[in-house]
């Protein structure tokens, strides 16, 4: 039996994951409808929304989706970072080294690191959502897929922040089955300060105002402190400067929408000078916790028609590179394997492909993105004496600091490119040539009720 009516999926949430979910459905022909609570793209505007760093695996799938005109004009692009000691030396600045990314990896990996803002990467996203999609023609007939996003629209039975399901017609009842939901969180000892200021305000700083200066205005500068950390880069088309600081002095757990109930000044602690000038001219900054999270025993529904997609599947540390980037590839992944299929009846077992695919790679991204922070803010004592000394040793050296040395740097390092080099509309089509397309053969389907065990033991 041939199925040409293309699928009806309801996404929750108008974010990176549902936006980048909507567009790679639509580009498989189906029909998507988005429902955000908020009433509009990125919530009311309480506070300057913060900033993104886009990695080559981000970047490289906005690229494909013909978005990098519009991507680059939003960005700054990152050469690299340069990394400080927190606490600064003799009441200045301490330079540890530098570490620029190797052209050959970027072109390896078929993208960039773009340093933007969280506001613009939705807007780009949503006019994409949006933008009239090219007809598809199937057997015979010419059909055009649709994006309907509605503001204002909560599903109130959830805890999670972003979901996907289909059919739209067959899962009403089956909404946030309780298997679905979290539970509870636990802190993880820091929380993040995070501010924008406005590059007219920055340039009046004659030491902020050497950010804006070539090599600097295209480096993220990190500064390693004791349990402590800052980072500071220019974003956007507005070259506005991002500032975050990671402290332990934090009760308050805030969100991304709620101003912080305190200055940046007033948490900094013993701080380099560039540190404490830019703390005073920031404005109002958010404070959110960094948390553990338990994790979801499956991605999919009891009826195995909801699964959860990005942040709410695999929360990664706040701030943590990897944010935009993998709620990005949730949403190619899953486009590209249902471009396969408009057959109902096979909706359950891709859900269970997409997280049998993808929950491998945002488990090991999140156990890099953890240690990052460690390494980044290990407190004072051997392992941090030793983790400087080689950074400092490769900068004499003229290496990155990331090269080599003690502390499993280079490990890091080589881990990171394998990260930037994958494709997930590479790895959506494996799993089709390696298992989804033999079920598609007569006979090879068992129906609505599909094995899940099955499938399962294939993909191990
Ligand atoms: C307003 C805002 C600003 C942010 N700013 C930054 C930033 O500056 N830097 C940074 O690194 N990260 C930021 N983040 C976090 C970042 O967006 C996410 O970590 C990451 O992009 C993963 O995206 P996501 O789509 O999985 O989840 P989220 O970005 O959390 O999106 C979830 C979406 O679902 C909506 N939603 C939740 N529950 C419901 C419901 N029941 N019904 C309907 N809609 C619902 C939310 O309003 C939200 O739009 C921000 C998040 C938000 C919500």
């Amino acid at each position: 039996m041939t199925h040409d009516t293309p699928l009806k999926f309801i996404i929750v949430g108008a974010s990176a994951a549902g936006l980048a979910s909507a567009i790679a459905l639509k580009k498989a022909g189906h029909n998507v409808l988005v429902l955000e609570k908020n009433s509009e793209l990125g919530g009311p505007v309480t506070i300057p929304t913060g900033g993104v760093r886009m990695p080559p695996n981000g970047c490289k799938i906005l690229f494909d989706w013909g978005l990098e005109a519009e991507v680059r004009a939003n960005a700054v692009v990152g050469e690299g970072f340069t990394v400080y000691k927190y606490e600064g030396k003799d009441g200045g600045r301490d330079f540890i080294g530098t570490h620029r990314w190797d052209p050959e990896l970027l072109s390896e990996a078929r993208g960039d690191f773009l340093q933007m803002r969280h506001r613009d990467v939705l807007r780009i996203l949503y006019d994409a959502a949006l933008r009239e999609p090219s007809k598809r023609q199937l057997n015979g007939h010419t059909s055009r897929p649709t994006v309907t996003i509605e503001f204002d629209a909560e599903c109130t039975a959830g805890m999670c922040s972003s979901a996907l399901m289909g059919p739209l017609d067959s899962c009403v009842d089956d909404f946030w089955p309780r298997r679905l939901t979290r539970g509870t969180t636990s802190r993880g000892g820091l929380a993040v300060y995070s501010a924008i200021i406005p590059k007219a305000l920055a340039v009046t700083d004659a030491e902020i105002a050497k950010l804006y200066e070539y090599p600097q205005k295209n480096m993220v500068s990190f500064s390693m402190g004791s349990n402590r950390g800052a980072q500071a880069f220019l974003a956007g088309k507005d070259e506005d400067v991002v500032f975050w600081v990671y402290t332990p002095d934090s009760s308050q757990d805030g969100n991304w929408m709620q101003p912080a109930e305190r200055n940046i000044k007033d948490i900094l602690g013993l701080c380099d000078p560039l540190i404490e000038r830019l703390a005073t001219l920031a404005g109002p900054a958010t404070c959110v916790q960094i948390k553990k999270h338990y994790e979801l025993k499956s991605w999919v529904s009891k009826s195995g028609k909801v699964v959860v997609l990005g942040e709410a599947a695999h929360p990664f540390p706040i701030i943590s590179l990897h944010t935009y980037s993998i709620a990005i590839e949730d949403g190619a992944f899953i486009g590209k394997i249902f471009s396969h299929t408009r057959n109902p009846a096979r909706i359950t077992e891709f859900l269970h492909a997409f997280e049998l695919n993808r929950k491998p790679r945002c488990s090991h991204i999140d156990a890099d993105e953890k240690q990052y922070i460690n390494v980044m803010a290990l407190p004072d004592g051997p392992l941090q004496a030793g983790r400087d000394a080689a950074m400092r040793a490769n900068e004499a050296a003229g290496r990155n600091v990331m090269d080599s040395g003690d502390l499993d740097l280079q490990r890091m390092w080589d881990d990171m490119r394998m990260v930037f080099g994958y494709d997930p509309a590479d790895d959506a089509d494996e799993w089709w040539v390696s298992w989804g397309r033999l079920r598609d053969a007569p006979n090879a389907s068992k129906g609505k009720g599909e094995d899940i065990a099955d499938i399962a033991q294939c993909a191990e």
